[in-house]
């Protein structure tokens, strides 16, 4: 297949044409050729052909993948099984409405999960606080259940040793079409000559024992946007286990992020909650604090005079991205605490002394300010 042409040329798109550009040049060339219009021309014929694989393969996010990855030489060989592409059926209608979008989504099972469908992985991974803010790109090396390297995913490292099975085409399974009184009823089974692995395995590789799979380290690049909580999975689509079957479709890999406590700072999504423990001479005289941030601008909080424990300063924009959008940043509410020191020096405690007299005077009676404490407590 060495003068195949590339699906993209065919099509006549970029490599980075979005989906209704796939579609669109499609449509287009497909009325241009199709046979209906094109009576008895050969070259036609074969047009129409290779623009319905170029199209059946692009417009499949998993075989796109492999195809931008692999090109025409993908390992376990034609996506098609082993007579290749043999066309398909489309009306010259079907070319004007969707119509022909059904046809081409089953060719690998796509609209329906195949049983032959490899098995999706779960991979927790932690990331620092920052995160949360800054979003992150990350590599990571896992091991996953892939097409053997060792035979390209064949079963066999020698030509003959495996073949595909030719009753499913690799596939698999094998499709009936029963007919159920005036219905036609498609049926998967799994292919009983392959056991359902769409090869027929007579010299095993050694690495995987025919098996076609092997554990096999590979990278997988992911960007986690700022805003992350913890919990969050990424899907990476076609990046899970590869199918038992030669032609069944891989499963995914989902990565679930954990987010890493700040030393500080609770978190209620982008809003962030701490406590600030002052002394009564800060209380009571007012002070500005600057603490370091997360936005690498220090953080600076206003109290006023005469503030009392359990009071809380809030600081608008100065949170987390929202997850939805990172122009906007939650709040940082601080609630006041008092700290009081351990030790305490003789003279400390003298002049502690001196002031008490002086601050009880400023105060209402005991029992008013337990009274007044509770009316404000239950009006809340
Ligand atoms: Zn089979
Ligand atoms: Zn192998």
């Amino acid at each position: 297949m060495a003068n195949k042409r590339d699906y993209y040329e065919v099509l006549g798109i970029e490599r980075s044409a979005s989906d209704s550009q796939i579609k669109n040049a499609f449509r287009s060339l497909a009325r241009k050729y199709h046979p209906d219009k094109n009576p008895g021309d050969e070259e036609a014929e074969t047009n129409f052909k290779e623009i319905q694989e170029a199209y059946a393969i692009l417009s499949n996010p998993q075989e796109k993948r492999k195809y931008d990855t692999f090109g025409h030489d993908r390992p376990g060989g034609s996506p098609f099984g082993s007579r290749g592409f043999q066309g398909v059926d489309i009306s010259f209608d079907d070319l004007f409405g969707g119509g022909f979008d059904s046809i081409f989504s089953q060719f690998f099972g796509s609209s329906q999960r195949s049983s032959t469908r490899g098995s999706d992985l779960l991979v927790r991974h932690s990331v620092p606080f920052q995160t949360s803010m800054e979003g992150l790109e990350e590599e990571l090396e896992i091991e996953v259940l892939k097409n053997c390297s060792n035979c390209d995913g064949s079963g066999s490292t020698i030509d003959e040793g495996s073949r595909s099975c030719p009753s499913c085409d690799g596939r698999g399974r094998i499709e009936q079409i029963s007919m159920v009184g005036p219905f036609r009823q498609r049926v998967r089974k799994e292919c009983a000559p392959c056991r359902g692995s769409g090869r027929l395995v007579s010299d095993p590789c050694d690495k995987c024992k025919g098996e076609g799979r092997a554990y096999q380290p590979i990278k997988v690049k992911f960007s986690i946007n700022p805003g992350v909580v913890s919990g969050t999975r990424l899907r990476m689509r076609g990046q899970g286990e590869s199918s038992s079957a030669l032609n069944g479709e891989p499963g995914d890999l989902f990565i679930e992020i954990d987010v890493e406590p700040h030393p500080w700072f609770e978190r209620d999504g982008p809003d962030l909650l701490m406590a600030l423990p002052l002394s009564f001479a800060d209380l009571s005289l007012g002070v500005t604090v600057e603490i370091p941030h997360i936005d690498s601008e220090k953080l600076k909080i206003k109290i006023p005079p005469g503030s009392i424990p359990g009071e809380t300063i809030s600081i608008p924009g100065r949170g987390l991205p929202s997850n939805r959008g990172r122009s906007r940043r939650g709040s940082v509410t601080a609630v006041l605490k008092l700290a009081v020191p351990k030790k305490q020096s003789r003279s400390m405690k003298k002049k502690i002394k001196e002031i008490r007299d002086e601050i009880e005077a400023e105060l209402p009676s005991l029992e008013d300010r337990i009274t007044s404490d509770a009316k404000s407590r239950r009006r809340d």
